[in-house]
């Protein structure tokens, strides 16, 4: 299927994953034409092809060596690894790297009437999920025995609906859960999106392509959590500033025309600064404070 030299990629191709994934390609410098009729999107500059799914399919093509690489939620990932030891089929792949989106839990909730203890509250009863596999590996490491009530879509009703006593969902504010009378016990999953690669042995320039978008994938990761930061600080205090900028040991520090007592720095920090830092650099006497954001990064 991908002898064709062309890498093959399989995204969302439409939910939450999807924008974030298309977006982390284009900042990679990947550029597709996408038709929302077609499952395949050839890119313009690179020898890239894009394969438009549901997600619950990226694993399986992934593992199955049908695509190359994979952008998908670790939830969707480790319970489809579960499903296929079972049934005997490929069940392995490579996590390339996990990355900055598609951030959620898989959590119990039980209806807000519910005298919840512990998951040992729910031995016996009926619990809907979309996850049986994670959710079974979780009550099994528990010793709780529970009936299963397996449902694809809609999970957050099943309790109000009478199909299910308590639930197993993802959970990202936990609004969904409350305007079904439903609240959360416990977490059993956390995932994030990753980006996997097929254990199939790749030709070298497939490969190196590969490489290369990953590290891309790293720079612009980078680039997204790390700020430029200037500011004019007094000489006196130089030190005590610096060191409230995360990461950020070696600035470069350059005279002020007129000022003797002031210098100015300029700094990449590896993280966001907060509010609290700015009132503090201020207290430090830091004045004209600029945090900027930083497009591209490497090296
Ligand atoms: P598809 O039609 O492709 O099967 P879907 O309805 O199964 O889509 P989405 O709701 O788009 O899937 O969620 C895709 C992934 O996004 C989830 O598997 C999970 O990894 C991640 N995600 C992040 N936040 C949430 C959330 N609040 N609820 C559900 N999924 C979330
Ligand atoms: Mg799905």
């Amino acid at each position: 299927m991908s002898e064709s030299g062309r890498l093959r990629i399989a995204i969302q191709k439409s939910g939450r994953l999807s924008k974030e994934s298309m977006k982390l390609l284009k900042s990679c410098g990947v550029k597709f034409n996408i038709n929302e009729q077609r499952l395949i999107a050839h890119s313009d500059n690179m020898p890239i092809d894009l394969l438009r799914v549901r997600d619950d399919d990226i694993p399986g093509l992934v593992m199955d060596g049908v695509v190359d690489l994979g952008f998908i939620g670790e939830n969707v990932l480790e319970e489809e690894q579960l499903e296929r030891q079972q049934l005997d089929k490929p069940a392995t792949c490579q996590k390339l790297r996990q990355l900055d989106f598609g951030a959620c839990r898989l959590s119990l909730a039980v209806p807000t009437e519910f005298s919840y203890d512990s998951a040992a509250s729910l031995e016996g009863l009926r619990i809907a999920t979309s996850y049986p596999n994670l959710l079974r590996r979780y009550m099994q490491e528990k010793g709780i025995s529970y009936r299963d009530c397996m449902l694809k879509g809609s999970v957050e009703v099943a309790p109000r609906a009478g199909l299910a006593d308590g639930i197993c969902d993802l959970v990202s504010t936990g609004a969904t859960l409350e305007a079904n009378g439903l609240y959360e016990t416990e977490v059993i999953y956390r995932s994030t999106a990753c980006l996997i690669q097929s254990e199939q042995e790749q030709t070298p320039a497939k490969q190196a392509l590969i490489d290369k978008l990953l590290s891309r994938i790293n720079s612009v990761t980078q680039a997204r959590e790390s700020k430029y930061i200037l500011l004019h600080a007094p000489a006196d205090n130089l030190d005590k500033i610096v060191s409230l900028l995360p990461g950020a040991e070696n600035p470069t520090v350059l005279p002020l025309k007129n000022d003797a007592d002031r210098v100015a720095v300029h700094a990449v920090s590896s993280e966001d600064l907060f509010w609290d830092t700015m009132e503090e650099l201020t207290e430090l006497g830091a004045t004209s404070i600029l945090v900027m954001p930083i497009e591209k990064m490497m090296g």
